[in-house]
């Protein structure tokens, strides 16, 4: 937070501005705004927007939003907890996605406390699906440090909640705004998006300078005492209007200050660094069954990927040639052998930069017997439900219950 008094956030260092594109050309000769002294973010020595645009902002966005805001679920309840559940799950997902499982979620664990007292794979399983996991496990960790520590109740400062696991800048501005009504900022991909075009900054918001100085335009945009409607209002703007591809100026409440607008340059706004390129992959998964029951392996407590999670026994190949001798090799450490097997489904999956062709293969045959003390399992196909798995994992979980096998 800064601190009362100092910086462009207070007294004179709020309304003495240096301009961003030529919105405020008759307020460049104003004297620089003091260096603000704590944030809970990096700060620069960056520009802020005139006092009479910043309110033109205020006004026209809050008077859209109380219009044309989306009804949510979670927009219903002011309870911190729902806030928080609801933010974590918005991260990299989109809204409609997530409703579904917000919903399952409040079911399963309608307070922070029940979430704490929650076993790890509990928590995974109502999260499978969902992906990048560690989102999940943050929650649950951080609710047990809530209930260790803050007596139960999350804490009010973004500063404070930024010490609780998976919290971070973006997730604690919006907790602090939205349920606990703290003037603080918001930037997420779609504030960065609308800030970026409403005034002109073509460098590379995804680094500092740009990165730091989105973050103080965005404190110094709030309408003091309403940051949390200001907040949602700006990411419900790049949401719905102002969209990464084909924005929608002419029904957009801010077009008449928007210099991306007037210049013609929404397409090449924000300068976003190019996207990883996309990398094949192909994965062998194979379903083991006997007595009616089928092997599963639980994945190592420090794996990079899907820790604690279940699966079949699968391996990524490189090329089709080595499939025959992959499928032979991958029980092999379990103790067991495959005599034979037949195809079962192929479908490709994405999960980030990696697109994922998956090809799962029934063993009809094995001898061996499973090593003691193995990560592996027998278990009967109606039990699967209840183990937490990776998406595509899942999904041949899901194919064996229509499957002959
Ligand atoms: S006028 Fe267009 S580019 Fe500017 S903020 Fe609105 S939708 Fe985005």
């Amino acid at each position: 937070m800064r601190a009362p008094g100092s910086g462009p956030g207070c007294g004179q260092g709020r309304d003495a501005v240096r301009l961003i594109g030529p919105i405020g050309t008759t307020a460049s000769k104003q004297p620089p705004p003091a260096r603000p002294v704590t944030a809970n973010y990096p700060v620069t020595n960056s520009p802020v927007v005139p006092l009479a645009t910043r309110r033109q902002i205020g006004r026209a966005l809050l008077r859209w939003y109380k219009e044309h805001q989306r009804d949510l679920p979670w927009r219903k309840s002011g309870d911190p907890y729902a806030v928080w559940v609801s933010e974590i799950m918005l991260q990299q997902t989109r809204v409609e996605s997530v409703r579904e499982y917000y919903r399952r979620w409040m079911l399963a664990f309608p307070s922070l406390d029940l979430l704490a007292a929650a076993s790890e794979q509990d928590v995974l399983r109502r999260w499978q699906g969902l992906g990048y996991y560690s989102r999940a496990r943050n929650l649950h960790r951080a609710a047990q440090m809530v209930v260790a520590e803050w007596g139960g109740k999350l804490p009010k400062l973004p500063k404070e909640l930024q010490r609780l696991p998976g919290i971070g800048p973006y997730s604690a501005g919006a907790i602090a705004s939205i349920a606990f009504r703290q003037d603080v900022p918001i930037v997420d991909g779609n504030v960065v998006r609308v800030l970026c075009r409403l005034f002109a900054l073509d460098t590379d918001p995804t680094r500092a300078p740009l990165k730091n100085t989105l973050w103080e335009i965005a404190e110094s945009l709030i309408v003091k005492g309403q940051a949390g409607a200001f907040n949602q209002a700006l990411m419900e703007l790049g949401a719905l209007v102002c969209t990464p591809q084909k924005p929608r100026c002419s029904d957009c409440p801010l077009s008449r200050v928007c210099e991306a607008h007037r210049l013609n340059r929404t397409a090449s706004l924000p300068a976003l660094p190019k996207a990883a390129a996309v990398t094949r992959v192909r994965n062998i998964a194979v379903v083991a069954t006997r007595r009616s029951r089928v092997l599963v392996v639980q994945r190592p407590q420090d794996a990079r990927r899907w820790p604690s999670m279940w699966e079949f026994p699968n391996m990524d190949v490189l090329t089709k040639t080595q499939i025959p001798s992959t499928i032979n090799k991958l029980l092999a450490p379990l103790g067991l052998e495959i005599q034979d097997r037949k195809a079962l489904m192929s479908f490709h999956h994405a999960v980030t930069r990696y697109r994922i062709e998956v090809e799962a293969f029934a063993a009809t045959k094995i001898s061996g017997k499973l090593r003691p003390r193995s990560a592996a399992r027998w278990v009967h196909p109606d039990d699967l439900e209840e183990l937490p798995m990776p998406a595509a994992q899942r999904r041949i979980a899901r194919a064996l219950e229509k499957s002959d096998l």
